[in-house]
């Protein structure tokens, strides 16, 4: 058996459509800034792969901001907004407790060095916000939010967030959401989200690494992180990294994923583990979920553990969550979920994509009692 790659999550293969694109604009010369021939051929590419984005994700072209990743988008929007809100009296951001490390941070950087206050939006045990708690916020203390942060679907579990209410919830007050894990694997429209701005990254959507975008409303200006060239409406300074731009839109315009396949790849790896498997937990199970990420808890395991155990058996699946300093963290998003810490170690996320097929799943299934019995040795040993 050759390896299988169950970590479509955290990064998918590039589809070819991005490859042949991406590789023809990189021997091509021409800074999209420049006036000349040469240069106004690379701008005329870009604007065209901004048209492609912009259709895909439901917003005007000129709404789209190119960024280095998901996490640049991600800190641009919150920072951004946050000091927008700040210069009219209003110092509150608010987040889900879900968010992923690229919010997470940036909101405390925020508390420590900005004097922004942080409150969280608690989840339920299937890893859904609380929109009574998000009610009850806007209705008190409504005119100190700068910003409300809350992810499109959950990285670690895929839960699926109900961004529509919040926008409904929040009213005037500025919406972010991270859509880099829902682009093009549910149906996903700025324009009808209602959302001031909103995160997306290329790798995730098989385009290249280090290419994401910035959502943001044509109307709605924030203050910037890089300043130089005033490139992206002065809200991202720096050359267009126009041949990674084109690959994101080849990547974007390709059907190459089928969400139905997608999701009857994972249902039927579920059926295999609850067969053989009794115990293991699937978190999220009971809420709406993007077709290719599942989050199991092995219960007396240590999810470090078992990653290397996968990987000996040349499985690459993750842990889901940190490792800090060599040491392996238990996952904030299940401890928001109510799990103790000792589940919250002991969980794995499996992430499926389009290349993923049916005999990697029967593989998985098939050796995972072993690794979860040799996991259990270890973790009593
Ligand atoms: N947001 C979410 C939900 C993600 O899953 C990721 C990547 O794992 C990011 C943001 C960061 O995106 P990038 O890798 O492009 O920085």
């Amino acid at each position: 058996m050759s390896s299988i790659y169950l970590d479509h999550a955290a990064t998918t293969p590039m589809v070819e459509e991005a490859l042949i694109a991406m590789t023809a604009q990189l021997a091509r010369i021409g800074n999209p800034s420049s006036l000349h021939t040469h240069g106004r051929a690379t701008r005329k590419a870009l604007e065209d792969a901004r048209e492609i984005i912009a259709k895909e994700v439901g917003c005007l072209p000129s709404e789209v901001i190119f960024t280095a990743s998901g996490t640049e988008a991600n800190n641009t929007a919150l920072k951004g907004l946050y000091w927008k809100g700040r210069d009219n009296g209003r110092n509150v951001v608010v987040i889900s407790a879900i968010e992923h490390h690229a919010i997470l941070d940036p909101a405390h950087w925020l508390q420590e060095h900005e004097g922004a206050e942080v409150i969280l939006i608690p989840v339920n045990a299937e890893g859904v916000i609380d929109l009574e708690f998000l009610t009850q916020l806007v209705a008190t203390r409504g005119d100190e939010i700068a910003v409300i942060s809350v992810m499109h679907a959950n990285n670690e579990t895929g839960v699926i967030q109900p961004i529509g209410k919040v926008v409904e919830i929040a009213g005037e007050i500025p919406v972010h959401t991270d859509a880099v894990q829902s682009f093009k694997k549910i149906p996903l429209s700025f324009a009808d989200l209602g959302v001031y701005a909103m995160s997306l990254s290329a790798h995730k959507i098989g385009g290249p690494l280090g290419i994401g975008a910035l959502i943001l409303r044509r109307t709605v200006e924030i203050p910037a992180l890089l300043h130089g060239g005033g490139q992206e409406r002065e809200i991202r300074s720096g050359t267009l990294n126009a041949p990674s731009i084109v690959g994101f839109a080849a990547a974007a315009k390709s059907r190459y994923y089928d969400s139905a396949h997608v999701k009857a790849l994972r249902d039927s790896f579920i059926e295999g583990i609850a067969i053989n498997v009794p115990g293991a937990v699937i978190n999220g199970l009971q809420s709406d979920r993007l077709p290719g990420i599942i989050n199991v808890t092995f219960p007396g395991t240590q999810s470090d553990t078992l990653l290397l155990l996968m990987d000996g058996q040349k499985i690459s699946c993750s842990t889901g969550s940190a490792c800090s300093a060599g040491v392996h963290e238990a996952s904030h998003v299940l401890l928001a979920m109510g799990r103790t810490e000792a589940t919250a170690q002991s969980s794995l996320r499996f992430s499926f994509g389009a290349t993923s097929t049916y005999a990697d799943c029967d593989y998985v299934v098939s050796v995972l009692p072993d690794v979860i019995t040799k996991g259990r040795a270890a973790n009593f040993s």
